[in-house]
């Protein structure tokens, strides 16, 4: 781990709210590095005690334990630096997907300085529902494929996940509407982020 907070820009919303597409597009920008908790799960060998671990919980829809994901999230986190795909004096690393409870954040932030949380917001649960029944049959996602799961997924986010938003300060978390086209979500994101970019990192960066 960086002896130094890890700046952190966080993506937080319900599944199918677009998390993982925005946070794939923000990686690709020089300075924004996109950490998806889910990839890294789904990167596992399947074989593994953790690979059958994170399917027995998102097979159903439930969180892996809060000590198992946190304990891989800073593995990876390691693993990026000694690569040198993260480097923590000059990049923004965009977290999806995690934290997902209030005790993941609480651990989390002895690490991070969260600049802002961007809340992808949504009220229409439908909508959402139908995103995910679409993605499911373009990517093999046995968690989406089933209605129960997607209906379980989305109550979970509602009763762990969304209280993550109280373990910050109201004046860095951004509310988007996450149902507008995949650019024009952009531009809200970037209208946020662009200017932590310029502002903490852009000596780093110059
Ligand atoms: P996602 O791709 O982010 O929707 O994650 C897929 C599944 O991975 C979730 O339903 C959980 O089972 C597991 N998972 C991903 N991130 C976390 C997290 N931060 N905490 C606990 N479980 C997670």
């Amino acid at each position: 781990m960086a002896s130094e907070l890890i700046h952190a820009i966080l993506l937080l919303g319900a599944p199918g709210t677009g998390k993982g597409t925005q946070g794939a597009i923000l990686g690709q920008v020089p300075g924004f590095v996109h950490q998806s908790s889910g990839d890294i799960f789904r990167s596992m060998d399947p074989n593994s005690e953790i690979g059958k671990l994170f399917r027995s919980f998102s097979e159903k829809g439930e969180l892996v334990p809060d000590d198992v994901t946190i304990r891989i999230w800073k593995q990876d986190v390691d693993r990026r630096i000694a690569a040198g795909t993260f480097r923590p004096t000059s990049d923004l690393l965009v977290l999806d997907g995690i934290p997902r409870t209030p005790s993941q954040a609480k651990l989390m932030n002895e690490l991070l300085k969260v600049h802002s949380v961007i809340h992808l917001s949504c009220k229409d649960e439908e909508a959402l529902v139908e995103r995910l029944r679409k993605r499911a049959q373009k990517q093999n996602r046995p968690d989406d494929a089933k209605p129960d799961v997607i209906r379980r997924r989305l109550e979970v986010y509602r009763e762990e996940t969304r209280p993550v938003l109280e373990c910050y300060d109201k004046s860095i978390i951004h509310k988007i509407d996450p149902l507008g086209t995949p650019a024009s979500v952009l531009r809200d994101i970037l209208s946020v982020v662009a200017p932590i970019q310029a502002d903490v990192l852009g000596n780093a960066l110059a």
